[in-house]
């Protein structure tokens, strides 16, 4: 394990610069459906694997919300996939003149899309240019960025939303309706597990190993979403945190970042949660509430589509099927759309991702240092 996080190095810099079309992406055939009149435009920040397989794809389903602009560092995948989406040569942008976006009143919101590193910077541009944002989770590197961020969107009077998907998903809706309700009865113990194997790679050649972009690793990217289901299943903050983090030597993949990352949390309430994830293990992505009459599993537990989620309390085996998965991208545009166009409130507001920033920086600090870090409820560590 190192030291510190200051010590690793930093191969790559923080600059936005364009990448190759992602694998695997499927264009639309047609440009978007006409929207209502109070329809909310979207500048897509970062033509990358999640925005143009996931995200835009999703942009059809929505009510209030559609791709109105355009922002990449590579001018043939830009062509390309704005002549798909049908977005007009004067809302396509590099990064070098983004602030032009300010102009451009078709965009009401700006989705960061970017790798995690290059969140912070990128939103408070966008809030520069008089836009709300809809930011990618991570929300940022560390909890000074996220205040930054916060502050910037006051400034500027405009809303800041994190991509945190799973709240608009509907087992993981259920899941919390459930555990809400005491489906387990008394809580005593959370499990979550997010783990798969990298291919071989370096820094130079992929940002999820580059500790610039992606901070310590598999926490930021993936372990985040059994972060947020420990919280959200338990309903508490927890009052410590100690950890263990893991770097292999001679593995390029893991020069800079994590391979594994594992955590115990315990809340106010007695309950305790365990957390695993890697970049190095075969791959899961589960979580599990167990407590005095039960037990709710979910697995896959975060994923795009085919969640599944059982409860077993004594001899009953429950399983549930609240519905399609895939809603969860266009209701959270329309979330957004809500906010700005009603002034609805934001369910994963930038303060939830500064709360998990500061969690993750406990995390890691256990692990550094060790200890056990004790916590104030809002996740700043207690004096
Ligand atoms: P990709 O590597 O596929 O795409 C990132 C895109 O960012 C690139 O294609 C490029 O777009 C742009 N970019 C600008 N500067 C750089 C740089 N220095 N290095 C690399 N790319 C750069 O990443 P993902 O799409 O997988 O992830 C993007 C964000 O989305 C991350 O924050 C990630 O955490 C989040 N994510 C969220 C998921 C979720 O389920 N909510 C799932 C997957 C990712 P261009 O060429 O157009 O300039």
């Amino acid at each position: 394990m190192l030291s510190s996080r200051a010590a690793l190095g930093q191969a790559r810099g923080t600059a936005a610069v364009g990448q190759p079309m992602p694998y695997g992406v499927k264009l639309p055939d047609n440009p978007q459906r006409a929207k209502r009149p109070d329809s909310v435009g979207f500048a897509i920040v970062g033509l990358g694997g999640y925005a143009l397989n996931q995200m835009m794809p999703r942009f059809e389903q929505a009510e209030r919300a559609h791709v109105a602009a355009l922002v990449s560092g590579n001018p043939d995948k830009l062509q390309r996939v704005a002549d798909a989406y049908g977005v007009p040569p004067q809302s396509r942008y590099s990064y070098e003149v983004f602030a032009d976006i300010a102009s451009n009143r078709g965009i009401d919101a700006v989705y960061i899309a970017l790798p995690s590193g290059l969140h912070a910077e990128w939103t408070e541009r966008a809030f520069a240019a008089g836009k709300h944002v809809l930011c990618e989770k991570p929300m940022a590197l560390s909890s000074a960025e996220c205040e930054r961020m916060i502050a910037a969107a006051r400034r500027a009077d405009r809303k800041l939303m994190i991509a945190y998907r799973c709240h608009f998903e509907p087992y993981n809706l259920q899941a919390m309706d459930l555990m809400g309700q005491g489906a387990v009865g008394q809580l005593r113990l959370i499990r979550t597990e997010q783990s798969y194997r990298m291919g071989p790679t370096s820094p130079m050649e992929n940002w999820r190993a580059n500790r610039a972009l992606a901070g310590g690793g598999p926490l930021e990217d993936y372990g985040i979403y059994g972060l947020q289901a420990a919280l959200y299943l338990s309903g508490e903050m927890p009052e410590s945190i100690s950890a263990t983090a893991f770097r292999p030597s001679n593995d390029p993949r893991f020069a800079e970042i994590f391979a594994h990352v594992s955590s115990q949390l315990r809340f106010p309430s007695g309950a305790v949660a365990q957390l695993v994830t890697s970049y190095d293990s075969a791959g899961i992505n589960a979580a599990e509430a167990r407590g005095t009459e039960g037990a709710l599993m979910m697995q896959p537990a975060t994923a795009y589509s085919g969640n599944e989620m059982v409860l077993e309390a004594g001899r009953d085996r429950r399983k549930f099927a609240p519905g399609d998965s895939t809603v969860q991208f266009a209701r959270q545009l329309d979330h957004l759309a809500d906010a700005i166009r009603d002034g609805a409130q934001i369910r994963t507001p930038g303060e939830m991702g500064l709360r998990d920033l500061r969690l993750i920086e406990a995390i890691y600090g256990s692990a550094e240092t060790g200890r056990t870090i004790l916590l104030n409820p809002d996740g700043t560590r207690r004096s």
